[in-house]
């Protein structure tokens, strides 16, 4: 379970590392880069995840603070991120964003191409681990997590990133590996 600390202080995350929690989730890298280094150099084995839509141009900084990144969603930055994990000699894993909804202002690799993604994502030596979906609003969330699981399968990947706070029992039923939870666990965020 990766504990989504986004928009959160310091202060409300010691509690859990404390507690001997290791994993969390934030979606932007300028708020990781000054939330976490300290912690993470206090919290041994601490590992972060980046949950958001990641910039091209972040990537570089990206690389540096987070060990997992759950939103890799096209090849301009899927060639960034091999060339700044090999210089930088850093273990990664990656995860593809699937965009399930076929949604527009969702951003993510279409289902049809997932197979040509993944090869290239092989070829470029990137350590793919797994998929990940955030599925559309106002609908049955059970729908795309099957249809994850049935895509994962099917280019054999044995990590599976879905589930948040509203839908984590739903995922748990089609074998998701990271569920991604902040509401549920932090309290509503107010920015
Ligand atoms: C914020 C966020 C979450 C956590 O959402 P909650 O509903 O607060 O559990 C999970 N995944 C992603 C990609 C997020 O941006």
């Amino acid at each position: 379970m990766i504990a989504v600390s986004k928009t959160f202080k310091e202060q409300d995350i010691l509690p859990l590392l404390d507690y001997g929690h290791r994993d969390f989730g934030e979606n932007k890298v300028q708020e990781a880069l000054l939330k976490w280094p300290n912690l993470k150099e206090k919290y041994k084995n601490v590992k972060l995840h980046m949950l958001g839509k990641l910039q091209t141009n972040k990537a570089k900084f990206a690389v540096e603070i987070f060990d997992y990144i759950h939103s890799l969603d096209n090849l301009k930055l899927a060639n960034k991120l091999a060339n700044e994990i090999h210089n930088k000699n850093k273990k990664i894993k990656i995860f593809i964003q699937i965009n399930l909804g076929g949604e527009e202002q969702k951003s993510g690799i279409a289902p049809n191409d997932l197979e040509m993604f993944y090869k290239s994502c092989l070829s470029l030596k990137l350590n793919v681990v797994g998929t990940m979906c955030i599925p559309p609003e106002g609908q049955d969330p059970k729908l795309f997590f099957k249809d994850l699981l049935i895509l994962n399968n099917k280019i054999k990947l044995s990590e599976i990133s879905m589930g948040m706070t509203n839908d984590y029992l739903d995922a748990l039923e089609y074998k998701s590996t990271f569920l991604r939870i902040g509401t549920g666990i932090f309290g509503k965020r107010t920015n």
